[in-house]
């Protein structure tokens, strides 16, 4: 019997376990197996539209259990160890060996890393945290709502400023956005450095027709209670979103994979490591631009390189061609407001810097936004929740 293993059922994981049955068909002879510590898969995007009252964190949700019904096997545990020399992961169970590892573990938020963030800060990037979040902004009448990306890399760089659009929108609604204040800032140079100087202008236009305050290069010393303390001042807050920088998790730091560097290193065009019969796809990794930024942390990319992995492991099974190597085009959709988004797309290998290109601002790619979440739960878990 032949086995891919995967480790992480995120974005890149279940990509390529589900592109991967599709390319084999119904074969007995090749187990497909998916390791996840968590029962439930749900989108970033459902943290934001919660706490704006865009649906529920429920209603997003997928029992990870529902894989097994798809020719997948689930294996709801924590991964211990890899090794990566033996394509084998250590769970609470025991080993698991594999003939093709792919590694999708993902970044982890490390608030921790900030001092004072985790204490003072509230962090829309973990789900867990958007009730308490909920209900400070549904008590707050009044006074400033700052929202802070205090280190990178971040996974999803449009995702700050849709938080701040979509609050805005919110809160106009609710009446209150003349008395609550709304602030970005971020410690890059710029507001979106992928998106280059054009777009980082383009977006700060958006944010300033809001009222939304926006600054560049704030780094973060500490966090108080109701302050930001940066080197160049303080940012006082009544309510206080943080971004915390992210980091692979431990157990991917201490496999060997990462080598000298904080994140694997994959080749770009194939996502293998250094490893024979090792892949990589998603946040976990880092995979340098030309103008040495790195490749965007988002969803998108995870999937993108995921089909590639699923590709090329079902081609060399059945003895083909691999498939064209990544090519560094993705896009995402930016919500601009409750009822409107626009279309970034980019050819993010392009030298000497990344080409990006802004769509309108409409309600129809407001729309498409809510049906990317749906397509994508469709083809993962099949039928609806
Ligand atoms: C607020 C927000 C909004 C976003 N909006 C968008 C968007 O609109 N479009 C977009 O493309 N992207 C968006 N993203 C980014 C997107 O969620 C990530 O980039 C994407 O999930 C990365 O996919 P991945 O497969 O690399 O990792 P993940 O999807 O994070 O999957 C990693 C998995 O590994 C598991 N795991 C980690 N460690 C272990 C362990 N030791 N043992 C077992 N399991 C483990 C985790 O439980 C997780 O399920 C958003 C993110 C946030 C936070």
């Amino acid at each position: 019997m032949e086995r891919t293993l995967i480790l992480g059922a995120g974005f890149g994981g279940l990509t390529v376990a589900t592109e991967l049955r599709e390319l084999l068909g119904p074969d007995p002879e090749h187990e497909i197996v998916l390791v996840d510590r968590r029962p439930d898969f749900l989108m970033g995007l459902r943290k934001l539209w919660a706490l704006v009252g865009l649906g529920s964190l429920e209603e997003g949700s997928r029992a990870r259990e529902r894989l097994d019904r798809r020719g997948l096997r689930f294996v709801q545990e924590k991964v211990r160890t890899i090794e990566p020399g033996r394509r084998a992961a250590e769970t609470d169970s025991g080993w698991i060996e594999a003939d093709h590892l792919v590694v999708a573990l993902g970044a982890e938020p490390r608030p921790d890393l900030v001092p004072g963030l985790a204490e003072h800060g509230h962090n829309v990037w973990e789900a867990a945290a958007v009730p308490a979040l909920k209900q400070a902004l549904d008590g707050l009448d009044e006074g400033t709502i700052a929202i802070v990306i205090a280190g990178v890399p971040y996974t999803c760089p449009p995702a700050p400023y849709e938080c701040a659009m979509l609050l805005d929108d919110h809160l106009r609604e609710q009446g209150r956005r003349d008395r609550i204040r709304l602030a970005v800032a971020t410690v890059q140079p710029l507001l979106m450095p992928n998106a280059g100087a054009d777009g980082s202008r383009w977006l700060g236009e958006q944010l300033d027709a809001r009222q939304i305050e926006h600054r560049t290069g704030r780094k973060v010393e500490r966090v108080e209670a109701d302050r930001v303390v940066c080197p160049d001042g303080e940012l006082p807050f009544d309510l206080l979103i943080g971004v915390p920088p992210h980091r692979p998790p431990a157990v991917v730091a201490e496999s060997g994979l990462t080598g000298e560097g904080l994140w694997v290193m994959v080749d770009p065009g194939t996502l293998r490591t250094a490893y024979e019969g090792v892949y990589a796809i998603g946040d976990v990794t880092m995979i340098p631009l030309a103008n040495g930024l790195p490749l965007p942390k988002a969803g998108v990319m995870a999937e993108l390189e995921g089909r590639i992995v699923a590709s090329a492991i079902a081609a060399e099974l059945r003895g083909k061609k691999p498939p064209e190597p990544f090519d560094g085009q993705g896009f995402c959709f930016m919500e601009m407001g409750k009822a409107t988004a626009t279309l970034i797309e980019g050819d993010f290998f392009a030298a000497p810097e990344p080409r990006i290109r802004l769509g309108d601002v409409s309600g129809a790619y407001a729309r498409e936004k809510h049906r990317f979440e749906a397509d994508r739960l469709a083809r993962w878990f099949g039928g609806p929740a």
